[in-house]
């Protein structure tokens, strides 16, 4: 049995460039897309939002003289780019999928209906969610931990570069020591920079716990949400301690 029922999983634009900073990397996407095939097949319902910092940042692109809200709004179409790219790389291994945006964009995906979402996934499909929460000022972090929410997801994984969290950053320090469980509390005190605040606080309110994994190294996905080995950093509550 799977751990989890239904995961929505982040993947951040990083992800999906592999080795680059910039633009996609199919074959990266294609290792990830692999592992994900095997937890669909595993029964697990699977969501996703993707992230589009491959592509562009608001804030990036803001320090260039682009107002912030234009800016985000040209990030968000980044990830719809990225979306498509992934439901391509799925549907070749077999896996059927449906995009969702939520700025309309109907020639090329569907518009976010949660409830047509929920259904999507109790017939097998992975949904991909894509343009962020379609407002500017947000990031894909805080869409990520909305959706989880609104779609009832057990566990929300935020796949990374890195195995979980640490108490400090361990490119900077050496004895940086690795964290398995942290709280949802230790985590915002903390500024822990693997997730935003609100992120992490939409997460604590609706007791969403936050798997941050390396989907870089071969095998976590499935290690993680199929045999339930306990790898990467898990976020949750106090009184489960
Ligand atoms: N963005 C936004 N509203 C949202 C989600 C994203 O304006 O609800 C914009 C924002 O400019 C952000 C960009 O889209 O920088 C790409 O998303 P993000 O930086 O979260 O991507 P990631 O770091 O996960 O690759």
């Amino acid at each position: 049995m799977p751990r989890y029922k239904r995961v929505l999983l982040k993947l951040s634009g990083e992800v999906l460039a592999g080795d680059s900073r910039f633009g996609l990397d199919f074959d990266a996407m294609r290792r990830v897309g692999t592992e994900l095939a095997e937890v669909h097949r595993a029964g697990v319902e699977l969501c996703m939002v993707v992230g589009g910092g491959n592509m562009l940042r608001g804030r990036d692109v803001e320090k260039l003289g682009i107002e912030r809200a234009q800016a985000d709004y040209m990030g968000m179409l980044g990830t719809v780019v990225n979306a498509l790219g992934l439901q391509d790389v799925l549907e070749k291994l077999g896996v059927p999928t449906r995009v969702q945006t939520a700025i309309e964009m109907r020639a090329v995906a569907e518009p976010y209906i949660r409830r047509r979402a929920l259904r999507h996934m109790e017939k097998g499909r992975v949904v991909i969610f894509a343009a962020g929460t379609g407002s500017p000022f947000f990031s894909t972090d805080t869409t990520a931990a909305l959706r989880a929410a609104e779609m009832n997801a057990d566990c929300m994984v935020k796949g990374t570069k890195v195995d979980g969290i640490y108490d400090r950053d361990p490119s900077a320090y050496k004895d940086a020591k690795f964290l398995s469980r942290v709280t949802y509390s230790e985590a915002l005190r903390d500024g822990i920079e693997v997730m935003d605040a609100s992120a992490f606080s939409l997460c604590r309110e609706n007791r969403i716990p936050i798997l941050v994994l390396n989907v870089r190294s071969q095998g976590t996905l499935v290690s993680a949400l199929v045999k339930g080995e306990r790898i990467g950093t898990i976020v949750e509550e106090e009184e489960t301690e």
